[in-house]
């Protein structure tokens, strides 16, 4: 079955490039991907497959029943785009000033088209369910991820799967990661307030300058000596805004930052550690301060079998070439959540584009993919989901 569903993929190549051309062109915001939404749900009507809209916001989710009951597998492809003004120079470029798909949902969505399109031709052999999440916002938090979930999008699921087109490596190229393998990424803000005046008579105030910069140096310790070395965590001070002229000391100055991690109790530690330390160093100055850490995406922890798995599934796909493990990314995803709900794994599909040396990175205005790259998805992933379906299904008979 598994190879019937390869060849029927690559007769299906022209159509999913052409859906995500048709995406490219008309990308929309997070949150506001009412067209987009509309284009999925009638793919999914056009094939008679069940299809609910209006899930946790403009997500999509269908379902493929097949012939005979048994487990459910889920596969998710985000499909918002961002606030860039497209500058490549192709005929399938963004025709909405300003916004632009620069990280590959646009692929993502078509694979999963396309492969629900194929999945359903062989209907009649699965024994299971596939249910396919389209999931609106994903690059903008909170995200879409928690309200789908929330609006059910997961019931009844037994593992999931997800990938992203990873422009970095090579087509060919599948990379996974057991346990953490993208950041929590947060946020943080500090306004120091002191007690501003001539900058001629300093002790008539509380300099907020001199006690913003010594803090600045301060949350330095936390990853240098707070945090265990083997573990990994960034505390990065982005912005240091105060007001003020040249005979003037500032009455207050404002730090905003971003903090990175791995682990929920290295990431805890940390918003305390900024606290604690932010205490210490007005208290010194006689300075008094507000803070709030807001809590991005959670990081995204594989789980261990179903990535074991995955790279088994990986095998069978006669287009991958290359099969290795990514490095630790800090960059946030909120795939993270449906990991926290159900078992499965997070994956990078290779798309570099061909003849270029350094690919433009995702989320720059000349970001590309190579479109091939979303066959190898669309294999992959049909790959796990049938090779889960059958092996479940006989652990069940087995029992
Ligand atoms: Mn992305």
């Amino acid at each position: 079955m598994l190879d019937n569903i390869f060849k029927s993929l690559d007769n299906h190549y022209t159509e999913m490039v052409e859906i995500r051309r048709y995406l490219h062109q008309h990308p929309e915001l997070s949150f506001k991907e009412y067209k987009t939404a509309e284009y999925i749900s009638l793919f999914y009507k056009k094939l008679g497959i069940p299809v609910r809209t209006g899930v946790g916001g403009n997500g999509v989710v269908a379902t493929l029943t097949g012939k005979r009951p048994g487990p459910t597998v889920a596969l998710r492809a985000d499909f918002d785009a961002l606030p860039i003004q497209d500058e490549k120079d192709v005929p399938y470029k963004s025709k909405v000033p300003g916004v632009m798909h620069a990280c590959g949902h646009d692929g993502h969505t078509a694979t999963l088209l396309i492969l629900a399109k194929v999945l359903n031709h062989v209907k009649a052999e699965i024994e299971g369910s596939v249910v396919f999440i389209h999931q609106h916002a994903e690059e903008y938090a909170p995200g879409g991820a928690i309200s789908m979930i929330e609006d059910g999008c997961l019931d009844g699921v037994d593992v999931i799967f997800g990938t992203h087109l990873w422009a970095s490596e090579p087509v060919g190229t599948i990379q996974y990661r057991v346990g953490p393998m993208m950041a929590a990424a947060d946020r943080f803000t500090i306004t120091v307030q002191g007690a501003g005046g001539h900058g001629a008579q300093p002790h008539k105030t509380k300099d907020a300058i001199v006690t913003a910069s010594q803090l600045v140096v301060n949350l330095q310790q936390i990853v240098s000596r707070q945090v265990d070395p083997v573990e990994s965590a960034v505390v990065t001070v982005g912005s240091f805004v105060a007001r003020n002229a040249f005979n003037v000391i500032a009455d207050s100055a404002e730090l905003i930052g971003t903090v990175r991690t791995f682990d929920e109790s290295i990431r805890t530690k940390i918003e305390n550690d900024i606290d604690r330390i932010t205490k210490g160093t007005c208290l010194t100055s006689d300075c008094s301060y507000q803070y709030q850490y807001f809590r991005g995406y959670p990081a995204v922890v594989n789980h261990e079998k179903e990535t074991e798995f995955l790279i088994k599934c990986t095998e069978a796909v006669p287009d991958v070439t290359n099969i290795n493990e990514t490095p630790l990314q800090m960059g946030g995803e909120d795939f993270a959540y449906y990991l926290q709900h159900v078992k499965g794994t997070f994956f990078f599909t290779g798309a570099k584009p061909a003849n270029v040396d350094t690919p433009f990175p995702h989320h720059h205005p000349k970001f590309d993919i190579d479109e091939k790259a979303m066959l190898i998805a669309a294999k992959t992933l049909g790959s796990a989901t049938i090779q889960y379906l059958l092996s479940e299904n006989k652990n069940l008979q087995a029992n």
